[in-house]
């Protein structure tokens, strides 16, 4: 896996945990130390959204272990990943923890690494292509232009189930940043009416990216107050990253030459 010139890949020690990403979905995405991982890995412990291609580059031997929702099966509760983790790594095992994007991105990386190291469990973070950068930039929607912005807010649509905040739409609307909003589709409505009330315009462009650097790839433009409509009308449905901001209406002038995902 060594390339000339390159630094060497790392070394696998058995009882370590390697916490990776994906990226979003091509595996032509995935980075070279992710690739180096999969060929190395003794398990393989991966989200659903991980590509049937990338895991079929694993060892022969190795152990595939799906933790992610599949088939209206709840997906297993954190605390017994974290278990996974834990029991496989001490049983003198390289477990590859791979997951969707990047590990450290609303991917729940950090509780694994914290179990982990809790546990006395050394630990490599491997990062990944986060697919609201992905989502848009294949799209043609630029994250920042010097002309339109100079940040960028990455925000979870859910509902915080625990962590004991909620996010303060209204303040994230009067930074007039682009919002690239991950899993956004059930709590669209609301998210839409908090940044309306924080003073973002209706007519603030928008883009709704479903399933990303994938063949069922879509791209959805509308406005902020066009959203939920469109989103309906559309049936645009999970994985799906929505992006608001001025920046979501320069599309237009990249599709005339903008070569397509393939
Ligand atoms: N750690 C991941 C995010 C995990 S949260 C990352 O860095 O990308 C899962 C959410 O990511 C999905 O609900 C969706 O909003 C987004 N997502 C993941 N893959 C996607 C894809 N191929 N296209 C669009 N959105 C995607």
């Amino acid at each position: 896996m060594n390339l000339p010139g390159f630094p060497p890949m790392p070394d696998f020690p058995p009882g370590e945990v390697w916490l990776a990403g994906a990226g979003p979905g091509d595996p032509r995405l995935l980075t070279l130390l992710a690739l180096h991982a999969v060929s190395a890995a003794d398990d393989i412990v991966h989200d659903a959204l991980v590509d049937a291609r990338v895991l079929g580059l694993a060892r022969a031997d190795a152990e595939i272990i799906s933790v992610g929702k599949r088939g209206g099966k709840p997906s297993p509760l954190q605390g017994e990943i974290n278990e996974i983790l834990v029991e496989r790594a001490q049983a003198g095992r390289r477990v590859l923890r791979l997951k969707g994007g990047d590990p450290f991105v609303f991917g729940r990386g950090w509780e694994e690494a914290m179990a982990l190291s809790g546990a006395g469990i050394r630990f490599r973070i491997i990062p990944g292509v986060t697919a609201g950068l992905a989502a848009t930039a294949l799209a043609g929607i630029p994250a920042t232009t010097r002309d339109t912005n100079h940040a960028v807010v990455l925000a979870a649509g859910h509902r915080a189930e625990e962590g004991g905040y909620a996010t303060d739409w209204g303040a994230l609307a009067r930074l007039g940043q682009p919002i690239i909003l991950y899993m956004p589709m059930t709590q669209l409505p609301e998210i839409v009416v908090a940044l309306r009330d924080g003073g973002l315009a209706v007519t603030t462009p928008a883009a709704m990216i479903q399933s990303a650097t994938t063949e069922r790839e879509r791209v959805v433009e509308s406005t902020l107050g066009a959203l939920v409509a469109d989103a309906r009308e559309q049936g645009v449905g999970s994985p799906a990253i929505v992006v608001i901001g001025a920046n979501a209406g320069l599309r237009q002038q990249a599709l005339s030459h903008l070569v397509g995902w393939s």
